[in-house]
């Protein structure tokens, strides 16, 4: 017989949870203007008794909200401290959202996206956290890093001094489904930004005493390898933006581009190759390439016996969902505590079409997430640092 996920495990208090996935939905957090969510949730978690405070992220990096960092202390102080991660802002404003729930399933209902990315995450993560308590087991200290401005270059987690809080390992809630399965390896993800100076003539008058910054793009384009270069490696033109008038030869363009590689040989190769094209078509019509390159973030690959995969996949497991471990090349907080020394995986959410208007989640998923999350806390409890 099958066994049926819902009755296994700690029970978490599935209304409470969906209720604060709405609220935390409710209060519009763009990049960089996360004050009013972080303040919520603040609230909160310092009124469950949790030992809560705001590090200096904001001013560090122009936005209004700091990161949280909340301690759930235990008893066991042998026991590994572990975090779980969610990020506040959402990728665009959601100031008026509507929410409705079909089947199940939540989704926006006006112009705004829901913003279950990651609040799909936020909020199961700390109705773990609360439910552990609640559940009066013995277990160590657990912690909740949740980041602001992740969507723009996952910056709050740049800013997060996690090094400093004597954490051993943790999961960052924040892919899609299914629930129950982990991205353990991720690619390493550069930006280009480039600049054509050309020069400005009268494009009826004097065309041939200009040089078209547009045609110097196009052509350093059009021999450029681009979109899926193979399974783990991708790049891409995204914006181009230039011009000042229809009878004007175009004096400058601005180009930003991007290259996504699990091999950083590989991926450094490409980035030659592009950046090669740009200057070698600057050169050929003595225009000239400014170009800006900078490592967006590290990949990271979490070895499949490291604790914590283990202890992941023992508690999907048990809950009966299917421990598979994912490589992804998208990124999230995890490749930066992953590259300041703090073994991360990602733990799938069951947030849907994220970036998107279509984007949904639903009630089930929210509490199976939830779930895994407390069953995750309650099996670290019985380890060993
Ligand atoms: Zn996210």
């Amino acid at each position: 017989m099958k066994r049926r996920a819902a009755k296994l495990g700690l029970m978490v208090q599935e209304e409470r949870l969906v209720e604060l996935f709405k609220e935390l939905c409710f209060i519009n957090a763009p990049p960089l203007g996360e004050r009013d969510s972080v303040a919520f949730v603040k609230d909160l978690l310092a009124k469950a008794g949790l030992e809560v405070y705001e590090d200096e992220a904001g001013g560090k990096i122009g936005g209004n909200g700091n990161n949280l960092i909340a301690w759930l202390r235990g008893s066991l102080q042998q026991a590994p401290k572990v975090f779980l991660s969610a990020h506040f802002d959402t990728v665009e404003p959601t100031a008026g959202l509507q929410m409705e729930e079909r089947d199940g399933v939540f989704a926006s209902a006006s112009d705004t996206i829901l913003g279950a990315d990651d609040k799909g995450g936020m909020a199961p993560a700390i109705e773990a956290v609360l439910a552990l308590k609640e559940s009066g087991l013995p277990h160590g200290d657990v912690c909740l890093l949740l980041s602001v401005a992740e969507e723009i270059g996952l910056k709050g987690a740049g800013a997060l001094e996690v090094q400093d809080l004597g954490l051993d390992f943790g999961y960052v809630l924040d892919t899609g489904p299914p629930v129950g399965s982990f991205v353990t390896r991720t690619a390493t993800h550069d930006n280009l930004i480039v600049t054509i100076h050309g020069k400005a003539a009268h494009a009826g008058k004097d065309p041939e005493k200009g040089i078209n910054a547009i045609e110097v793009a196009a052509d350093a384009i059009s021999g450029m390898k681009l979109g899926r270069l193979g399974p783990e490696a991708t790049a891409n033109i995204g914006i181009i933006e230039g011009g000042t008038g229809v009878n004007v030869v175009c004096p400058t363009v601005k180009i930003r581009a991007e290259a996504r590689n699990t091999s950083v040989p590989e991926l450094d190769a490409q980035i030659a190759h592009m950046v090669n094209r740009f200057e070698e078509a600057a050169r050929k019509r003595g225009a000239r390439a400014e170009i800006l390159h900078e490592r967006h973030y590290s990949a990271y690959h979490v070895a499949d016996d490291a604790p914590v995969v283990k202890l992941a996949q023992e508690a999907s497991r048990t809950l009966g969902f299917e421990p598979t471990l994912r490589t992804t090349l998208g990124g999230s907080d995890a490749n930066v505590y992953n590259a300041k020394g703090l073994p991360s995986i990602v733990l799938a959410t069951a947030m849907e079409h994220i970036h998107t208007h279509d984007e949904c989640i639903s009630r089930q998923g929210l509490i199976d997430t939830a779930r895994l999350a407390l069953e995750i806390l309650v099996r670290a409890s019985k380890m060993t640092r």
